[in-house]
């Protein structure tokens, strides 16, 4: 889900700039369809028309099993819809205007890996053929270990994929079974190794604070981070949503959650771990080798608009925050009925924009300059939230340095429990 104000949820797609892996070939169906409504040249379309934007983000729902601790939009072994949702992507994309080029591209999930490899290179040539793609495209496509071949990397870096986020989770087997993943350990270290090898930018996806698991074992599995040549990596403290398979075994007290000390003392060493290797920590749970942020997700930290496709996808522009139907029976109904799978809409007002704004700013540890907020929207963060931000730079959670507000240490430990003031909740 591209919820840019999710909190530090396992498995949010993430979502760097990234360095787009060189020596292309010569994509199939790089050549651009002319005229109808697939052709980038079409007007926007009207009536249920989305953009213009720069970037796409795609939901994929599919997965082999729900893991225990993910309220995702996803559908289990539900394999035999991809025609359908294919058809579905392809009307979203005749009501999308391609009118600029797109600067990032993401398929998220769920598990975009789960396609068939005959459905992903119809969705690669979908989005070819529908959009302009600007020189540095950043394209990136979220896989678990056990679905990384070489044929399934050459078809995706054959089409421009440039990243892979790669669902690992932990590298140790113990903590993979906790967490109801499938994958070995084996299976990370070949996915890393052709990934690497394919020449793609390599970004992780890992969880702490899984039930029992200790400092020694997080930082065991820092190491191996460390180790494993990826460019980028996502940190998530395990969360029990309500509704998950760990909600209802911890209400029955069967599920020992890490006390939240060390939950801190957890992320605090992978801050401190990462930095000293020479890692950029660049927002509140992402990391980057310098020259590999992930410029999709900065472009929702930056609050720039995005187009979305798929079950429980989420659009924005120009302050109308839109999000399709997270079932993805009934948004495959009414999108292949034509009609609208808009399930939430909601126009932003100007301060309520201004505020996302400046939570979206704080999440990214460059945080934000008050000249240039003003600059952008029209009025200073200290005119929008002065109550709060007064409060939390004299609490310690936010810093002031070299004209600009952002989290402290302090703050980053908290960060979920201080957007609600600067919201106006
Ligand atoms: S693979 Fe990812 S999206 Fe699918 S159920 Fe597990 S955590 Fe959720």
């Amino acid at each position: 889900m591209n919820d840019p104000l999710a909190s530090q949820r396992p498995h949010l797609p993430d979502r760097s700039p990234g360095t787009p892996a060189s020596g292309r070939g010569n994509p199939p169906g790089r050549e651009r369809a002319s005229g109808g409504e697939d052709s980038p040249a079409s007007p926007c379309p009207a009536g249920l028309a989305y953009g213009p934007a720069r970037s796409l983000y795609v939901h994929v729902p599919f997965c082999r099993r729900r893991c225990g601790y993910c309220d995702f939009a996803v559908v289990v072994s539900r394999e035999e819809l991809e025609p359908q949702l294919l058809a579905a992507y392809q009307q979203e994309a005749s009501w999308t205007c391609p009118d600029q080029p797109l600067e990032t591209i993401y398929l998220g999930g769920g598990t975009p890996s789960r396609m068939s490899p005959a459905g992903m290179e119809h969705l690669l040539q979908q989005i070819r053929r529908r959009f302009e793609l600007a020189p540095a495209v950043e394209w990136t496509v979220e896989a678990n270990p056990e679905d990384v071949t070489p044929e399934w990397l050459r078809l995706l870096r054959d089409y421009g994929v440039t990243r892979i986020s790669l669902g690992v989770q932990s590298f140790q087997r113990e903590k993979l079974r906790r967490l109801d993943r499938e994958h070995e350990p084996e299976q990370i270290r070949r996915a890393i190794e052709r990934v690497l090898r394919a020449g793609l930018v390599l970004s992780l996806d890992l969880i702490f604070a899984s039930p029992g698991e200790t400092l020694r074992q997080w930082q065991a599995d820092l190491d191996q981070v460390l180790a494993s040549g990826a460019q980028h990596v996502s940190l998530y403290g395990l969360t029990i949503e309500r509704g998950t398979r760990f909600w209802s075994l911890r209400r029955r007290g069967r599920l020992a959650e890490v006390p939240e000390q060390q939950q801190a003392e957890m992320y605090l060493a992978a801050i401190d771990r990462l930095s000293q290797a020479g890692w950029e920590h660049y927002e509140v749970s992402n990391f980057a080798r310098p020259g590999f942020r992930c410029r999709h997700n900065l472009g929702y930290w930056h609050c720039r608009d995005y187009h979305a496709w798929g079950p429980g996808a989420a659009r924005h522009y120009q302050g109308v925050r839109q999000t399709n139907h997270p079932s993805t029976t009934t948004y495959l109904r009414r999108v292949l009925a034509g009609r609208s799978p808009v399930w939430q809409s909601e126009r932003l007002d100007p301060e309520q924009r201004m505020r996302e704004a400046l939570v979206l700013a704080l999440r990214t540890l460059e945080g934000v300059s008050p000249e240039e907020f003003a600059y952008r929207w029209g009025r200073s963060p200290w005119q929008l939230a002065g109550e709060a931000l007064g409060r939390y730079l004299e609490e310690g959670y936010l810093v002031e340095q070299q004209g600009r507000l952002r989290l402290s240490r302090r703050g980053l430990l908290v960060s979920d429990s201080l957007w609600g003031a600067l919201l106006g909740g």
